[in-house]
């Protein structure tokens, strides 16, 4: 390997030929503020627009300052990041940026999380010190899940870099000339005309509010006060180990005890998981699986529980719609035994009934309006909203969440065992599968249920796992970069798998649309993933048949799984859906 030796601040550095002053800089702990930039490195995401200049340095012997994340560097070369030159260019930038933008920070959906904002505080601007004519353009509300607000836009690139270059929708690009520059659909479509998938990753690292979630707070909170309604609620899998981190704890804590209080403190009537309904998935997944094995049916079988997913195959291989489990993903599944089982045993209506998801993602705002998905002119989830949601209802009831005593779901919807929670993170879901589909096709107990290929936040994951005479293929793909390499070969004829698992979000639910900012810090990813499988280790129950109010749902009401009142209530389809 090539290395060259500079020095930066006074301090000698060794680095790899190739590498930018910034990379240098981060070996040896110099900080240099950074807007655009952003790096990614485990789920393969750079964004090298180098278009802010936030972060230009000095290089002895060049006339102009550098922008440190995209100069390379070069033998001998010496640095200084902290000149006064440097420091005044950099406040100059945001300066700028700051004069052509909106100055709504204390109303702002991005106020305390924006890198503009705390970029402006680090630098010390305390003045806009130009003023001039403000870019003018319409704001996007056309769709269930995202609002874009291009007049807050700066520019950066990294939702262009993240849509195209990750999860390869091509939704984002730049429009515009000059000054009317923006970045958005190509011919200002909007949103909800595009074959975005409304998986919410250029939300995730839009620095600033210009992309944001459509907020269902004030529609949740207006059924709450409704005397008339029964409001349930039903929290993911992935919400748990990342809602703690809006009230300053760790990730990865488990906050699962404190949320359900909290829920019942905001007024919810009834409290529940979705991981109940994650156990109900595996049962009619696993029997999907199992019967096409048995009668020759089309493999590989696709998991069908991320919305991202299921738009991004409608749109991009509506060839192969006959491929994807018809299971409806889990909270969907939950609405609609909520609307029916439950409504009937706790006496009500189901007209009366309000089932609220919270949920890491905001694709799932968009799933819940798809009209196929309720029952007897019920929609099955009445609304959803983002575990970061959730964290603003609970502040505005002024529920001090670290120290509200842990309380348990209700039931008979609240009981789950560990492999409902695994379905957070990537791998998860076809994790649970097998722990059951082991067990029916072998029917011999599973001693060893963790299978540790499948987990981790690799984009692709393969297993081979031996089922009686067979040796099962298994694929997981997370991101949908990742997934459209897996669907080529499928489509190509060159793949043998029996069963992949396919989630929109690089690393799965834990790092969805609608988490806590994570701000370039994957190891919070990281954490939150094994405050899943930790859950998991610790659970008495771990296989998704073992679950008892499953088996009693299968007596009481649905009969045979994979059964008629299963498919009409449990199952769904797909359409093909334009390119445009
Ligand atoms: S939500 Fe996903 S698909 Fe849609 S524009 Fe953003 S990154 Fe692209
Ligand atoms: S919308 Fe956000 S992420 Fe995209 S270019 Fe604008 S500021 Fe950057
Ligand atoms: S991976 Fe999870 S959070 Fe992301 S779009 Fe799919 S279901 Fe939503």
């Amino acid at each position: 390997m090539d290395m060259v030796t500079m020095t930066i601040n006074r301090k000698k550095v060794q680095v790899e030929k190739g590498a930018t002053i910034l990379d240098a800089a981060k070996k040896i702990n110099i900080n240099i503020p950074t807007l655009c930039h952003l790096d990614l490195h485990d789920i393969k995401f750079v964004n090298k627009s180098a278009s802010c200049r936030v972060c230009v340095v000095q290089v002895k012997g060049r006339k102009n300052l550098a922008p440190a994340c995209s100069t390379p560097v070069a033998e001998g070369m010496v640095v200084t990041t902290n000149s006064i030159r440097a420091i005044k260019a950099r406040r100059t930038v945001v300066e700028l940026l700051l004069s052509n933008h909106p100055k709504d920070c204390l109303v702002c959906v991005k106020n305390q999380d924006c890198d503009l904002q705390s970029l402006a505080a680090e630098l010390n601007v305390r003045q806009v010190k130009y003023e001039g004519v403000m870019s003018k353009h319409r704001k996007d509300t056309s769709s269930y899940s995202i609002v874009r607000d291009p007049d807050k836009c700066i520019l950066c690139r990294r939702c262009e870099t993240m849509c195209n270059e990750v999860q390869t929708v091509n939704v984002l690009s730049g429009i515009g000339r000059g000054f009317d520059t923006t970045v958005g659909p190509a011919y200002s479509l909007p949103m909800h005309e595009t074959t975005c998938t409304f998986c919410g990753q250029c939300v995730a690292v839009c620095p600033v509010g210009a992309l944001a979630e459509v907020s269902n707070v004030q529609k949740v909170w207006n059924a709450i006060g409704n005397r008339k309604k029964t409001v349930i609620v039903q929290t993911a899998p992935a919400v748990r180990v990342a809602l703690g981190e809006e009230f300053g704890m760790e990730p990865g804590t488990q906050v699962t005890g404190k949320m359900a209080t909290a829920l019942r403190e905001i007024g919810f009537d009834k409290v529940f998981d979705t991981d109940f309904a994650a156990d109900l998935t595996i049962i009619e997944e696993a029997s999907e699986f199992v019967h096409r094995l048995q009668h020759g049916g089309k493999l590989p079988i696709l998991t069908s529980c991320c919305p991202g997913w299921v738009k991004f195959f409608e749109h991009q291989f509506s060839d192969m719609l006959d491929i994807p489990s018809t299971c409806k993903s889990p909270h969907e599944m939950f609405g609609a035994i909520s609307k029916t089982y439950l409504a009937d045993k706790m006496g009500i209506n189901p007209d009366d009934m309000v089932v609220v998801s919270v949920m890491p993602c905001l694709a799932k705002k968009y799933e819940a309006a798809r009209p196929e998905l309720g029952n007897e002119g019920h929609k099955d989830v009445d609304y959803v909203i983002t575990t970061r949601e959730l964290a603003h209802m609970i502040k505005e009831a002024t529920l001090d969440f670290e120290n509200l005593p842990d309380s348990d779901f209700d039931n008979p919807l609240g009981e789950s065992t560990g492999a409902a929670v695994i379905f957070g993170a990537t791998g998860g879901v076809i994790e649970a599968a097998l722990r059951t589909a082991y067990e029916w096709l072998t029917k011999e107990t599973l001693e060893s249920v963790d299978f540790k290929d499948l987990r981790g936040l690799q984009g692709i994951k393969e297993a081979t796992v031996k089922i009686n005479d067979l040796d099962v293929k298994i694929a997981v793909a997370s991101g949908l970069g990742n997934a459209r390499k897996l669907l080529e070969e499928i489509r190509a004829g060159r793949a043998d798998y029996h069963a992949i698992e396919i989630m929109a979000c690089p690393g799965g639910c834990i790092n969805g649309g609608g988490q806590p900012f994570h701000h370039g810090d994957l190891e919070i990813i990281q954490k939150r993933m094994s405050g899943l499988y930790k859950e998991d280790a610790e659970k008495v129950l771990r296989k998704s048949h073992d679950n008892p109010y499953i088996k009693k749902l299968y007596d009481e009401f649905l009969g045979e799984p994979y059964g008629e009142k299963a498919h009409e209530l449990l199952h769904t389809h797909y359409v093909k859906r334009d390119m445009i």
